[in-house]
C-alpha cells in the first residue's frame, strides 16, 4: 500500500489503473480510523479492483469555533488499518495542496443541510460537498463509500451526484457500534470516563423511539417526545436537536408512514456526539 500526499501522483497512479481495466472504490474520511472506517473500506476492497482511502482533516467543513485543531490524527496507525483492510492507496494531502490560498470556489447545497446538524453548523456541509467533489474529480471512482452514521452527510452526498451527474455510485454502509452500543466515533476519544459512559444515552433513548415504532406508534411527535425525555435522564447530556425526519427529503414528518431518520445530536460535556436510526416503514 502506497502514501500519497499529492494530486499529481494520484491522478497518475489513478490513470495506471484504468489502463490495466481495473475498476476504482473511494473511502473518504478525515482519519484517525477505527473498525467503523475499516468495514467501509472492507467493503469497498470486495466490490473494487483498486481502493483509495483519503485521510484529509478538511477545513472548510469546521466551523470557527470547532475543534479544527485538536482533531486527533495519527498517520501511521491509520496506514496500519488500510493496509489491513486491503486498500491500494492512502491520500494524505496537506490542506495547502488541497486548496489554494485563494480559493474562492465551493460546492453549496439547499434545504437538506438547512436542518438537523445544518442548523448548528451552518456552513459545514458547504464544506463537506466542496471536498467531497475535490476528491470525486481527483480520483475519478467508480463507487464511494459513506457510513449511515454520518445519514444526514450521505442524504447530501446521493442528493449532490444526483444533482450534478457525477455518475458515481454511493454505497451507504451500516452504523458500526461499540459492544455497549456506542457508535465509533473518532471524537469518542475527547471523553473522559464518566463522559464516556454517559454517551450511552444516545443509543439507548434512540432504540427506545425505534422500539415504539416496531410496535406500531405512528405519531412522529409522540416518538420525538419519549426520545427527548429518556435523553433528559442523562445529567452530562444537553440536547442539540431530536429530529424524525423523511428519509430521503431530511423534511420533519409528523406520521411515521414512509422511510424515515430519527437523528440526534447531544453534547457530553463538551464533545458533540450524533447518532440515529433509520426506519423503512411498511405500514
Ligand atoms: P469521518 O472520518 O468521521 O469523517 O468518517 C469518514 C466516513 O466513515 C464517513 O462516511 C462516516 O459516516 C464513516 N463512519 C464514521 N464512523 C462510522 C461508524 N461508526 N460506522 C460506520 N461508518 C462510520
Amino acid at each position: 500500500m502506497q502514501i500519497v500526499t499529492t494530486i499529481e501522483e494520484l491522478r497518475s497512479i489513478v490513470k495506471w489503473w484504468r489502463g490495466e481495466g481495473h475498476s476504482v472504490g473511494l473511502v473518504p474520511t478525515m482519519g484517525y480510523l477505527h473498525e467503523g472506517h475499516k468495514s467501509l473500506i472492507v467493503k469497498a476492497v470486495s466490490e473494487n479492483d483498486r481502493v483509495v482511502v483519503s485521510d484529509f482533516v478538511n477545513p472548510t467543513q469546521f466551523g470557527v469555533n470547532e475543534d479544527l485543531s485538536s482533531y486527533p490524527r495519527d498517520i501511521n496507525r491509520d496506514a496500519a488499518l488500510c493496509e489491513e483492510a486491503g486498500a491500494d492507496v492512502i491520500f494524505h494531502p496537506e490542506p495547502e495542496e488541497m486548496y489554494f490560498s485563494d480559493n474562492c470556489t465551493f460546492v453549496d447545497m439547499d434545504r437538506l443541510t438547512k436542518g438537523l446538524c445544518g442548523k448548528t453548523r451552518p456552513t459545514h456541509f458547504r464544506g463537506v460537498c466542496t471536498v467531497v467533489s475535490k476528491l470525486f474529480n481527483i480520483v475519478t471512482p467508480d463507487r464511494a463509500y459513506f457510513g449511515q452514521k454520518d445519514a444526514q452527510q450521505l442524504a447530501v452526498i446521493r442528493r449532490m451526484v444526483r444533482d450534478m451527474n457525477f455518475g458515481i455510485d454511493i454505497v451507504g454502509c451500516p452504523i458500526v457500534r461499540e459492544e455497549d452500543g456506542l457508535a465509533m466515533s473518532s471524537r469518542n476519544t475527547y471523553l473522559n470516563p464518566k463522559e464516556r459512559k454517559a454517551a450511552l444515552i444516545l443509543h439507548k433513548s434512540l432504540s427506545l423511539g425505534e422500539e415504539m415504532i416496531q410496535a406500531g406508534e405512528k405519531d412522529a411527535v409522540k416518538v420525538k417526545n419519549a426520545i427527548v425525555k429518556n435523553m433528559k435522564t442523562e445529567p452530562l447530556a444537553r440536547i442539540d436537536y431530536v429530529e424524525l425526519v423523511d428519509g430521503e427529503t431530511l423534511e420533519p414528518v409528523e406520521t411515521i408512514e414512509g422511510p424515515i431518520l430519527a437523528a440526534t445530536a447531544v453534547y457530553i460535556g463538551k464533545t458533540r456526539l450524533i447518532d440515529n436510526f433509520s426506519y423503512h416503514s411498511v405500514f
